[in-house]
């Protein structure tokens, strides 16, 4: 009497080679696993790293599937689900791991941003002043920054109301954001003060971005408020100084704009 193998379990008997399927039947378990792993990579590692991680993982998952879809033809069409499986698992890690990532994004660039203008908050500004601080030195290009504060801004709050108020800001930050170059950064330094970093900028371009912003502000229709000015100091980073000083002469040039007459950019 001819014996025939037919099942699943007398398959395994027969092959020498390992088969794939053994895993496969942990393949449900394995996904609970990867949304652990992912989360715990999430909080503790790098992006780089984040992404290698994901790599390595979805790669692992379509070499097994591969590996089922080449054992069809010895395991017969109960092996095509497994396949599947494998590529299910895959799926769900990607997307997984692209809304991890897309979370991550977003808490990175609230993290930035002032929650009342949209514009860069005072820790990203921080941020970026060392980091072209850092690119000065290293390429030896100078750049410039540009403190600029509203002029009698106290009075909108006091005829139109604080709410006014701030909408004012609001639609400053929007066109100032509509109007700087795409290289520069603009963020806000405290209440109505808003900063302007110009990379690979020296002190006659900054002059000028300075006095077109300004010209831009004053020319602007702000609602009920109507017109608005603002002063500004300007100055660059001078290679070798402490940042502390470039902010200090920055002050001291925004000071002096107000001094003057406000409505006005002074270059120290
Ligand atoms: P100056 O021309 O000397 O700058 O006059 P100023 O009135 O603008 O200056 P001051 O520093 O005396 O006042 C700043 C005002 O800006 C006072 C404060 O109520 C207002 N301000 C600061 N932050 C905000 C804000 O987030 N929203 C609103 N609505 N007002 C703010
Ligand atoms: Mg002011
Ligand atoms: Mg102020």
């Amino acid at each position: 009497m001819v014996y025939r193998y037919r099942t699943n379990y007398d398959l395994r008997c027969l092959t020498t080679s390992p088969d794939p399927r053994l895993l496969s039947d942990a393949t449900n378990g394995l996904s609970m696993w990867m949304i652990a792993v992912l989360g715990i990579a999430y909080f503790t590692l790098p992006p780089a790293q984040i992404m290698v991680l994901i790599s390595f993982v979805t790669v692992s998952m379509l070499v097994m599937a591969i590996t089922n879809f080449f054992y069809i033809p010895a395991g017969g069409i109960e092996t095509i689900p497994y396949v599947f499986r494998w590529l299910n698992s895959m799926g769900i890690f990607i997307a997984l791991a692209y809304i991890f990532r897309g979370i991550g994004i977003r808490q990175k660039e609230q993290a930035f941003t002032d929650a009342l203008t949209g514009v860069l908050n005072r820790f990203a500004l921080h941020q970026i002043l060392d980091q072209e601080m850092e690119r000065s030195a290293r390429f030896h290009q100078p750049f410039s920054v540009a403190l600029f504060d509203m002029d009698h801004f106290k009075n909108i709050n006091d005829t139109y109301g604080h709410l006014e108020g701030d909408a004012v800001l609001a639609a400053l930050s929007k066109l100032i954001r509509k109007n700087i170059r795409t290289v520069d950064y603009v963020g806000r330094w405290g209440g109505e003060e808003f900063l302007l970093v110009m990379p690979e900028t020296d002190k006659n371009a900054a002059r000028y971005i300075a006095e077109r912003l300004r010209r831009q502000i004053s020319e602007n229709n702000f609602g009920k408020a109507n017109k608005i000015t603002a002063s500004f100091g300007v100055t660059t980073y001078e290679l070798g100084q402490s940042l502390e000083k470039t902010l200090f002469r920055m002050d001291n040039a925004l000071y002096q704009a107000k001094e003057k007459g406000r409505d006005l950019v002074v270059v120290l």
